[in-house]
C-alpha cells in the first residue's frame, strides 16, 4: 500500500512538473437575459421564440423620432445581481451608445454602459479540488440585447447562407453583463465559477439562466503565459458556448492550442474565435485588424440613473438566501455530506422540493437525502429529467420512507413502488396495495407462523435454545416461506428470538 502511494504521488509530481511551463488565465463577461415582463426602453414583451417580428414597436426598431424610457424593474434586478455579488452600487450612473453596425441592431448603436456603470468591485468566492477562490467582479452593468439572425440555406453559419432573415423580438431586451477580474487559472476554476453565477442568478430569480436559449451567454478571455512571466499572453476570446460544459470544453482546447502554439515558437494573434460544438474546437471569427471603434458617448435621450439608499437598502433587506449560505445552512440543520449537499443545492427548485419532503417525513431527514440521492437520482438520470419536475410529490416520498420505517413494505419492495412512483405519480400506499406488496406486520398473524414453525423444525429450534443463534436464520427463512414472503423479516426475527431466547 506505501509502495504504491508513493508511485502515485511520483507521478503526480511529473505531471505537476511538466502543468508549470504555462500558466492559463481567464476572465469571463457574462450577459444575462433580465426576465422582466416588458423590454429595456419600450413596453414590448419579453418572451423566448414566437413569430418572428411579433413583439416590435418604434422604440426597439430605432425608428426616427422614438425616445426610450428606462424600465425600472431591469434597473431594480440589475441592483439585485450587484449586491449578491458584493459590488458598490454607484449613485449615479449613465447610459452611453455603443454604436456600431450589424444587420440583428435596428439603431446601429447599442444603450449601453461605459465608464459609468450601475455596479462595481465585488466579487464571487468559489471552491474546488483548486481550493477556495474569491474571484474579483470588476462590474455589472445594464445594456439592452440584439434581434437575432437566421442565416438561411446552408448550416446556419453565415459563410455558406444564401440570405439571411432578421427576427427583433429579442431586440431591447434588459441584458445584464457581468465582468471579471482576470482571476481564473484554469479550466475547472472558469467551469465552477459559471456554474455558481448560474446558481447565484437562479436563486435571484432575476432571469430563467437558460444557456442553450441564450439567455446567459458566456465569452472567455483566454491568455497563456510561461511561469514566471509578469505580463499577461496574448488574450484570445471565445464565444459560442451554449451550456457548462461547452464552456469546459471551449477552454481546454483553446488552452492546449496556445500552449502548443508557444512550443512551436509561434506567436498568437489577439482575436475573437468561435467554438465548434460538434467538433470541439475553436476557429477565427475576427481578428484584432478589424476590431471596432465603437465611438461611445453618452446617451442623450435618457437620464443619469440615481437609485436613492433606500431603494437600494430595500433591495438588500429582501435578497433571498444566497447558494452559499444555503449549503452552510443544508450541511448544519441535516448535518450532509459536502457532496449530498451541492447536489441538492443544484437548483433553488431541486433545494425546495428536498426540504419539502424532509419537513413531510417524520424521522432523521439523512433518511430521506439516501433515498434521493441512491435511487431516485438514478431513475431521474435515467430519463434526463430534474429532481424538481419529477412526478413524485416531496410528501409522496417521505410517506414512502415512512412505510418502510414502519415495516410495511421492505427495503427491496419500497425500490419497486418508488419505480411505480416515478412513471405514474401515484401514492407509495395506493400502488403497494394494489400490488399486494404490503408486508404481513400483523403481529398476530406472524406469531402463528412462528409458533408452527418452531414445533415442526424442533431440532433448530433447540439449536437456538442452546445459543447457536446463528441457526436463527434459517428459522426466519422457514416463517417467510410459509407466509409466502410476506411477513416483516425484522418482526419474524424478534418474534423468534422472544420465543427462544432468554
Ligand atoms: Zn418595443
Ligand atoms: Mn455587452
Amino acid at each position: 500500500m506505501g509502495g504504491l502511494r508513493a508511485e502515485q504521488a511520483a507521478v503526480v509530481s511529473v505531471q505537476v512538473r511538466t502543468d508549470e511551463i504555462y500558466e492559463t488565465t481567464v476572465g469571463l463577461e457574462i450577459h444575462v437575459e433580465l426576465s422582466t415582463q416588458s423590454k429595456m426602453f419600450c413596453s414590448c414583451a419579453v418572451a423566448f421564440a414566437g413569430e418572428p417580428n411579433t413583439r416590435t414597436c418604434p422604440v426597439c426598431l430605432g425608428l426616427p423620432g422614438s425616445l426610450p424610457v428606462v424600465n425600472e424593474k431591469a434597473v431594480d434586478s440589475t441592483i439585485k445581481i450587484g449586491l449578491a455579488l458584493g459590488c458598490d452600487v454607484a449613485p449615479r450612473s449613465i447610459f452611453h451608445r455603443k454604436n456600431y453596425f450589424y444587420p440583428d441592431m435596428p439603431k446601429n448603436y447599442q444603450i449601453s454602459q461605459y465608464d459609468l456603470p450601475l455596479c462595481t468591485s465585488g466579487h464571487l468566492d468559489i471552491v474546488g479540488d483548486f481550493g477556495r477562490s474569491a474571484v474579483g467582479i470588476t462590474r455589472v452593468h445594464l445594456e439592452e440585447d440584439t434581434g437575432k439572425s437566421q442565416h438561411m440555406g446552408g448550416t446556419g453559419r453565415i459563410a455558406d447562407s444564401s440570405y439571411s432573415l432578421e427576427d427583433f423580438n429579442r431586440a431591447g431586451t434588459p441584458l445584464v453583463e457581468i465582468v471579471t477580474e482576470p482571476d481564473l487559472h484554469s479550466v475547472e476554476e472558469a467551469r465552477v465559477f459559471v456554474t455558481e453565477l448560474r446558481g447565484l442568478l437562479e436563486s435571484l430569480r432575476v432571469s430563467d439562466v437558460r444557456m442553450e436559449e441564450g439567455s446567459l451567454r458566456v465569452d472567455a478571455n483566454v491568455s497563456v503565459r510561461r511561469v514566471g512571466e509578469t505580463e499577461y499572453g496574448v488574450k484570445v476570446e471565445v464565444k459560442n458556448m451554449n451550456s457548462i460544459r461547452s464552456v469546459a470544453r471551449a477552454l481546454a482546447y483553446e488552452e492546449q492550442r496556445q500552449r502548443a502554439a508557444l512550443d512551436a515558437g509561434q506567436t498568437l494573434v489577439q482575436e475573437t474565435r468561435h467554438f465548434n460544438e460538434k467538433t470541439g474546437e475553436t476557429s477565427t471569427l475576427r481578428s484584432k485588424e478589424y476590431a471596432f471603434d465603437y465611438r461611445y458617448f453618452p446617451e442623450p435621450d435618457l437620464v443619469p440613473l440615481e437609485p436613492s439608499k433606500e431603494w437600494i437598502a430595500g433591495i438588500r433587506a429582501l435578497l433571498p438566501e444566497l447558494p452559499v449560505e444555503k449549503r452552510a445552512r443544508f450541511s448544519q440543520q441535516y448535518g450532509l455530506t459536502e457532496a449530498d449537499v451541492s447536489l441538492l443545492t443544484s437548483s433553488t427548485a431541486t433545494a425546495e422540493w428536498f426540504e419539502a419532503a424532509a419537513r413531510a417525513y417524520k424521522g432523521d431527514a439523512k433518511k430521506v437525502v439516501n433515498w434521493i440521492i441512491a435511487d431516485l437520482y438514478g431513475l431521474l438520470n435515467e430519463a434526463g429529467i430534474e429532481l424538481a419536475r419529477s412526478q413524485i410529490a416531496p410528501a409522496q416520498l417521505a410517506a414512502l420512507v415512512e412505510m418502510v420505517d414502519a415495516g410495511a413494505i421492505s427495503g427491496r419492495q419500497a425500490k419497486l413502488v418508488l419505480g411505480e412512483m416515478f412513471k405514474s405519480g401515484d401514492d407509495p400506499r395506493e400502488i403497494a396495495s394494489a400490488r399486494g406488496l404490503e408486508q404481513m406486520s400483523d403481529t398476530g398473524a406472524i406469531e402463528a407462523a412462528v409458533d408452527e414453525v418452531i414445533s415442526e423444525q424442533t431440532e433448530a429450534a433447540d439449536k437456538v435454545r442452546a445459543g447457536n443463534l446463528g441457526t436463527i436464520g434459517f428459522l426466519v427463512g422457514q416463517v417467510m416461506k410459509r407466509t409466502r414472503g410476506q411477513a416483516n423479516p425484522k418482526l419474524v426475527n424478534e418474534i423468534l428470538r422472544d420465543r427462544l431466547v432468554q
